[in-house]
């Protein structure tokens, strides 16, 4: 899949954060200016099969890049939320957390535009800043 992919550098991506069990970088769709996806390294498809370990980095790493999120984008406030199969609107099978500034509610469905590359690095390097 995708995020295989992007760990093993196969594909880019636009990263704003990585440690040893864990990767953050933009969204390529953005719902909203500032969208960012957290990953686990190890192997798993939803939060089912997720080991305990991994579920723990990417629960430290969203702390850490969500905080940075709100900063950047001068929100005092941010939505974190995952889905866990394709009834539940999983379009990529390895567990992600996905960090969006702002309420999710105020949305409505998935985006449907690419963001702008040059725009992506702008705001990933504006959260940069802030971790
Ligand atoms: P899901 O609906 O599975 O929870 O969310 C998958 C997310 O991955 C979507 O928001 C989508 O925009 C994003 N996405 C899909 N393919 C890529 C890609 O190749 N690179 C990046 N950075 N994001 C992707």
């Amino acid at each position: 899949n995708i995020f295989a992919k992007i760990l093993r550098g196969e594909i880019p991506s636009i990263k704003v954060y990585e440690d040893d069990a864990t990767l953050a970088f933009m969204d390529i769709m953005p719902q909203v200016e500032g969208h960012v996806l957290v990953i686990p390294k190890a192997q798993a498809t939803t939060m089912y099969d997720l080991p305990a370990d991994a579920a723990s980095a990417c629960i430290k790493t969203v702390q850490h890049v969500g905080q940075a999120v709100q900063k950047a984008m001068q929100i005092d406030g941010s939505t974190v939320f995952q889905h866990n199969g394709a009834a539940a609107g999983q379009t990529v099978p390895h567990f992600h957390f996905h960090i969006l500034p702002g309420s999710l509610l105020a949305l409505k469905g998935h985006a449907t535009e690419m963001g702008d590359p040059a725009e992506l690095q702008k705001i990933a390097d504006k959260i940069i800043a802030c971790l």
